[in-house]
C-alpha cells in the first residue's frame, strides 16, 4: 500500500501547490478518511488568501469532503472502516466553552474548522474529528454529496431555522453556488420562492429550480417588487457582496429577516428606519453541525435537491479555484481523486 498521499496545500498566501505527504495515523477520537470528492467553496478563499484568523501555513483547504473511512483512532465508537462519510465546515467543538456548555456547538469559541484550523479535503486523505463526521446516504454519490456538506447545509439550516410557515414569501438573493441550492430548498419546504439576481441570464434556471418569480436587479428595484408581492418574510442573501444586500431590507414584510449567508468583506448599509418601521432584522447564519448536515442530506434525498456540479481532478485544484473566484463556476466545482 502507498505510504504517501497527494494533497493540495497553501504554502504562501494566494497560491496552491501539490505535495506528497506521509499517510498519518488517526489519533484519539479521530478517523482517517480516503477522500473521493471535495467541493470548492467561496469560503476557501479565507484559507487560500490567508485571511482566516490565526491561520498557520501550510494548510490544505476544503470543507466539502466526501469519501470512505480508511482507519479509526482510539476511543471512536460510532464509525467503522469502509463506511461512506463526509466532513463539512464544522470540524469539531471543544465541549467545554460557554457555547458548548449551552449546547450551541456551531458557535463553539474554539471551533475546529475543516480546511482552516486543520487540514481539509483538497487531498486524497484527511484526518477528521469523529464528532464532525457525517454518514452519507447510499443514494448520494460522493460527488453529489460534497456540495451539500457546506453550501447545502448553510442554506437548508438558514431556512428551516427561520420563523417561517408554509406558503410564506421567501426571496433568495443570488443564483450561484449557495443560491441555486437555496431556491430548491425554499420551494421544496413549501415557500413562495422568489429569486433575485443581476441580469436576466439566470431567470430560466431560477424558475426551473423552483422560483415562482424572478427579480432582475438591473431592471427593477427588488424592494419595491417584493413589497408589491406582500413583502418577504425572509430574504436569504447568498451573494458574496455586502453592498448588494442593504437595498433589499426595504422589501421585507413586518418582522421580516434578512438572513446573511454570503461572506464578503464589504459592509452592509442599512437605513435605521427600514429596521425600526416593521421591526425588521438582519442576522447571520453559520453552516451547521454534523447532525444538521445529515438532516440536509436526508431532505435532499427526500425532495430530490441536487447541486449543479462540474468535476475537476484534484491535480487541477488551483485552476478550478481561480475559476470559482472569477464567478465562472456553474455552479459548484467538485474536486475528484482517482481511487
Ligand atoms: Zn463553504
Ligand atoms: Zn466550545
Amino acid at each position: 500500500m502507498a505510504k504517501t498521499y497527494k494533497a493540495v496545500e497553501v504554502a504562501a498566501a494566494g497560491s496552491l501547490r501539490i505535495v506528497e505527504r506521509p499517510i498519518p495515523e488517526p489519533g484519539e477520537g479521530q478517523v482517517l478518511i480516503r477522500v473521493e470528492a471535495c467541493g470548492i467553496c467561496h469560503t476557501d478563499s479565507y484559507t487560500v488568501e490567508s485571511l482566516f484568523p490565526g491561520l498557520s501555513l501550510p494548510r490544505v483547504p476544503g470543507h466539502e469532503a466526501a469519501g470512505r473511512i480508511e482507519a479509526i483512532g482510539s476511543r471512536v465508537s460510532r464509525w467503522r472502516v469502509g463506511q461512506r462519510v463526509g466532513v463539512g465546515f464544522f470540524g469539531g467543538h471543544d465541549g467545554h466553552c460557554e457555547s458548548c456548555r449551552r449546547g450551541d456547538f456551531i458557535n463553539c469559541q474554539n471551533l475546529t474548522v475543516s480546511g482552516a484550523s486543520v487540514d481539509g479535503g483538497y487531498a486524497e486523505m484527511m484526518l477528521a474529528d469523529a464528532n464532525a463526521v457525517v454518514s452519507l446516504p447510499d443514494s448520494l454519490s460522493a460527488i453529489e454529496a460534497a456540495p451539500l456538506l457546506c453550501a447545502g447545509v448553510t442554506t437548508y439550516n438558514a431556512l428551516r431555522n427561520a420563523p417561517l410557515r408554509s406558503g410564506d414569501l421567501v426571496a433568495v438573493q443570488g443564483v450561484g453556488g449557495l443560491g441555486h441550492l437555496g431556491i430548491q430548498f425554499a420551494r421544496r419546504m413549501g415557500f413562495r420562492t422568489v429569486a433575485i439576481a443581476r441580469g436576466s441570464g439566470k431567470e430560466k434556471l431560477a424558475k426551473e429550480l423552483g422560483a415562482i418569480s424572478y427579480i432582475d436587479t438591473q431592471t427593477e428595484d427588488p424592494a419595491a417588487t417584493l413589497q408589491r408581492m406582500g413583502g418577504a418574510k425572509v430574504i436569504l442573501a447568498t451573494a458574496a457582496s455586502g453592498s448588494s444586500m442593504g437595498p433589499l431590507i426595504a422589501g421585507l414584510a413586518p418582522r421580516g429577516r434578512l438572513i446573511v449567508a454570503g461572506a464578503s468583506p464589504e459592509p452592509i448599509q442599512v437605513e435605521p428606519v427600514h429596521l425600526i418601521f416593521g421591526a425588521r432584522s438582519v442576522e447571520g447564519t453559520l453552516t451547521g453541525t454534523a447532525v444538521d448536515i445529515e438532516d440536509t442530506l436526508a431532505f435532499s434525498v427526500l425532495e430530490n435537491v441536487r447541486a449543479m456540479i462540474e468535476t475537476v481532478p484534484l491535480e487541477r485544484a488551483a485552476e478550478a479555484y481561480a475559476r470559482m473566484m472569477r464567478g465562472d463556476a456553474r455552479f459548484r466545482i467538485v474536486l475528484t481523486t482517482v481511487q
